[in-house]
């Protein structure tokens, strides 16, 4: 392996990331305290931090009912610029490793004993375990790695008279519902305000995946995710007096079938295309068996962003529901005209229209009728439903069902009808160029550090406008924010109640991101693995190179 750097370097990374993966901090448990204490520990047992203890902590998630914290830590030097470096310490459980998974935690233990399995690998998986360039285990590329290769460049910078300011963040919840990294935007406002900091990039330093071995990739973006929930409401009849009723089944099923891997909600940057939506859930909402038709029947798919926001996926999906319901009233109404006929009447019609209405819409009809008796009564159940999610009482998709419910306790009209709500979590869309034009854009910064690997290690590294993982850069800015606002407000119920996501801090912090991290293969997976020549010698100098050029006005314009 080659020695292009350091050797103290790589011996401090891999110390820190070998403690750091010996926490077990699995996404949503108790656990993930460990990886912020260890965090903190190892920044308060610096020099530079127990004279300036005021420059890092713990700040609380609020309403957390693991009692989470974003930890943090920042090295002071000259000036305002502030570059914002990111990971998240949560990782995946690890029951992929079968009778492992008490080694998941400890690489080098845990390499001796996949010995004995590697020919049950793939290929590529068994050839990089002989080679013995990659490091082995659960968290040490998703992303661990990164959040190590972060914590070292911070020390180094804590020593010596710093230009600029640089802060990292350890985040929980990645993996589950980036609650740390929605919290971090406060924390962010916070620092801002007290120290007049001027933020000019966010880095993460997820690892990044190749199609071609031998090139690297710089994200310039992140994609967002979108999760519209359908509730489709028919008319109940029995099973023998079909055509008295209206089954929702009927909608939902052409609902499902024009949105499922439709590639033309696909958003397209150049040559990316984003993966197209799937259903993730989908159920009729009946307790137990009957004979009668379902009332209703709901579900939520996910789409996947490069440019939309909230507010244009919602109408997009709006016309698709109104093109399924108007097809099935067709196909009903040539149905029943079948079925009279074979009675011997001429052809009849039914009376059903179609109707599709966002949430908001729904509420403000209720609202028209019962005025502040109805809403009064929905803020209360709100709180209800909230607390009930604070307690694991109910999920983010329950609470949207029996939201639902509850306004129809004040709608009048019992008609079949469509109501779209936004499910949490929301995940914005973020790429640089957006912010082309914008005063401290960052035109150049691949040239920049594309430039640096081919000098130095005489590598290509490609850009890419999105990372597709889904990554909490996605917070590091709002596109089009009052759409965003408009959007959100329209149908998440949940939104600024039960799920925190603060859009107005996010848009005054606002600045441009980019992934750095290590090539990085099976994430989530047995044979999750990070390639150690990146881990220990070449993104920390690229890491360390973009820093110093983005810090020292003028570099990067
Ligand atoms: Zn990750």
């Amino acid at each position: 392996m080659e020695k292009l750097f350091a050797n103290d370097r790589k011996e401090s990374i891999k110390k820190i990331l070998y403690g750091y993966v010996n926490e077990d901090s699995i996404s949503n448990t108790k656990k993930e305290k460990q990886a912020e204490k260890y965090f903190i520990d190892y920044f308060s047992s610096q020099k530079y931090f127990q004279e300036n203890p005021e420059y890092m902590g713990a700040f609380p998630i609020e309403n957390d009912a693991l009692k989470r914290s974003v930890s943090w830590a920042m090295v002071r030097g000259n000036g305002t610029k502030t570059v914002v470096m990111i990971h998240h310490n949560d990782v995946v459980t690890v029951e992929d490793y079968k009778s492992l998974k008490n080694f998941a935690f400890q690489p080098d233990v845990l390499y001796e004993k996949l010995g004995a399995i590697k020919d049950s690998f793939s290929e590529e998986a068994r050839k990089d375990y002989e080679s013995g360039d990659y490091l082995f285990g659960r968290g040490v590329c998703d992303m661990k790695g990164g959040g190590s290769i972060q914590m070292q460049l911070l020390t180094e910078y804590s020593l010596e008279d710093f230009n600029g300011n640089v802060i990292v963040l350890g985040l929980p919840d990645e993996e589950n519902l980036s609650v740390g990294m929605r919290t971090a935007v406060l924390l962010l406002k916070k620092l801002k305000a007290k120290y007049s900091l001027d933020y000019v990039l966010m880095i993460n330093s997820e690892p990044h995946q190749r199609r071609n071995p031998e090139e690297g990739v710089f994200s310039f973006g992140s994609i967002g995710k979108v999760m519209p929930y359908i509730y489709v409401r028919g008319f109940l009849a029995h099973a023998g007096k079909v055509f008295e009723g209206f089954n929702p089944v009927n909608v939902m099923a052409e609902i499902v079938r024009e949105t499922e891997v439709n590639v033309e909600l696909s958003d397209v940057m150049g040559k990316e295309v984003a993966p197209p939506p799937t259903w993730l859930y989908l159920r009729e909402n009946k307790l137990s068996y009957d004979v009668s038709m379902p009332l209703s029947i709901s579900g939520c798919l996910s789409v996947l962003t490069f440019t939309q926001t909230p507010k244009s996926v919602l109408d997009k999906v709006k016309t698709i529901c109104k093109k399924s319901f108007d097809r099935v009233i067709e196909d009903m109404n040539s149905n029943y005209t079948k079925y009279m006929q074979h009675g011997g009447s001429n052809s009849a019609m039914l009376s059903w229209k179609s109707n599709v209405v966002f949430f908001g819409e729904l509420c403000s009809e209720a609202r028209e009728k019962y005025g502040d008796d109805f809403q009064a009564k929905y803020e209360e159940y709100l709180e209800k439903i909230s607390d009930d999610i604070f307690h694991e009482r109910e999920t983010y998709i329950s609470a949207n069902y029996k939201l639902i419910e509850f306004v129809y306790d004040y709608i009048d009209d019992m008609s079949p009808r469509v109501v779209i709500a936004l499910a949490p979590p929301y995940y914005p869309n973020v790429t640089n160029k957006f912010h082309e034009g914008e005063e401290n854009q960052l035109s150049n910064l691949y040239d920049v550090m594309s430039g640096f690997v081919q000098r130095t290690f005489g590598q290509k590294y490609v850009a890419e406008n999105i990372y597709t993982g889904i990554s909490d850069l996605s917070y590091s800015s709002v596109y089009n924010y009052e759409e965003t606002l408009e959007g959100l407000r329209q149908a998440m119920p949940l939104f600024g109640k039960a799920y925190n996501l603060p859009i107005a801090e996010i848009n005054e912090i606002a600045m441009p991101c980019v992934n750095v991290g290590p090539w990085g293969k099976d994430f989530h997976k047995l044979t999750e693995r990070v390639y150690k020549p990146d881990l220990y010698y070449r993104t920390p100098q690229i890491l360390d190179y973009v820093i110093r050029a983005i810090l020292k006005s003028g570099e990067i314009v």
